[in-house]
């Protein structure tokens, strides 16, 4: 047989038994973090696009017209329970049924959003209780999130198995490195750290590592002037001097608290692209303003 003509066989019969997903593959995630963690296991394998823009909120984000175009050409989008998927989730899913929805939260085990004022108690007409979202936020949290993406790439795209394990397991290594680093940083603290925040985003991060969270608001509350009248008095007795605030929300509450302890308010933005950087600087943060 003709050398040429064999290749050509060869060529088609490579191509012709699956319907192997064009290159890049497309996936779609929720949030700008996730797309490190996507990026992290898909490497060049993969396009990602995310929904959340930068600088919106994922509580209240409403996916624009041209995003819901782009998932029809989508092989995988990554869910990861952000409130606005409450809303949206469905219609995301339905513009393309050939699209693997993945809950890249599963297996995690949520802790209710804690108010400051209603600990123990559900929060006030509202009999049902919050759970907290912000599973991004823990690298421990994050390896299992790690694995429920490694296995969407598994079954959507089972020829490419060895480097989605080998980008997986570099991945790990990296969690594991980040987790140590930040776990040594508050050890050395002898009484417990506590921080005072406007948005309540850091419950995960805070259990981690043994600090404590004190929220400003509860889910999109402002606090009652009452309320941050406590809250005050509370940070004065503490001797809390920094008020950490993020930028997608208004940070008014943040800052009148700040003006009356004498303090300052500090950004620390929980939906940062380069994830395990800005963990790191929050963590500094965190730790020097306790001091
Ligand atoms: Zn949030």
């Amino acid at each position: 047989m003709n050398k040429w003509l064999f290749t050509g066989f060869l060529l088609i019969s490579l191509y012709t038994p699956q319907e192997a997903p064009a290159r890049p593959l497309k996936v779609f995630v929720s949030i700008l973090p996730q797309k490190y963690f996507v990026e992290k296991i898909g490497g060049d394998l993969v396009d990602v696009a995310v929904m959340v823009e930068p600088g919106a909120s994922p509580h209240i984000y409403e996916p624009k017209p041209k995003q819901m175009v782009a998932l029809a050409k989508t092989h995988i989008y990554f869910a990861i329970g952000v409130p606005f998927e409450t809303t949206w989730l469905k219609k995301i899913a339905g513009t393309n049924p050939n699209m693997l929805v993945v809950h890249t939260e599963e297996n995690i085990e949520k802790i209710p959003m804690k108010g400051h004022h209603h600990e123990g108690r559900e929060l006030e007409g509202d009999h049902h209780i919050i759970k907290d979202p912000h599973v991004w936020l823990s690298p421990p949290l994050v390896k299992i999130q790690a694995r429920n993406i490694l296995q969407a790439f598994l079954k959507v795209d089972p020829a490419h198995r060895s480097l989605y394990e080998e980008n997986y397991n570099s991945f790990i290594q990296e969690l594991v490195v980040l987790d140590a680093e930040i776990r040594a940083a508050f050890k050395s603290k002898d009484k417990k750290v506590e921080f005072m925040v406007f948005h309540p985003a850091w419950g995960y991060f805070a259990q981690a590592y043994g600090i404590e969270q004190v929220p400003i608001e509860i889910e999109g509350k402002q606090p009652k002037p009452a309320e941050l009248q406590h809250l005050i008095q509370y940070a004065r007795e503490r001797g809390i001097k920094v008020i950490f605030a993020q930028p997608q929300f208004s940070w008014q509450a943040a800052q009148a608290i700040a003006n009356s302890i004498d303090g300052q308010v500090v950004f620390v933005d929980p939906l940062a692209a380069d994830w395990g950087n800005n963990l790191r600087q929050v963590a500094a943060r965190f730790k020097s303003a306790l001091k």
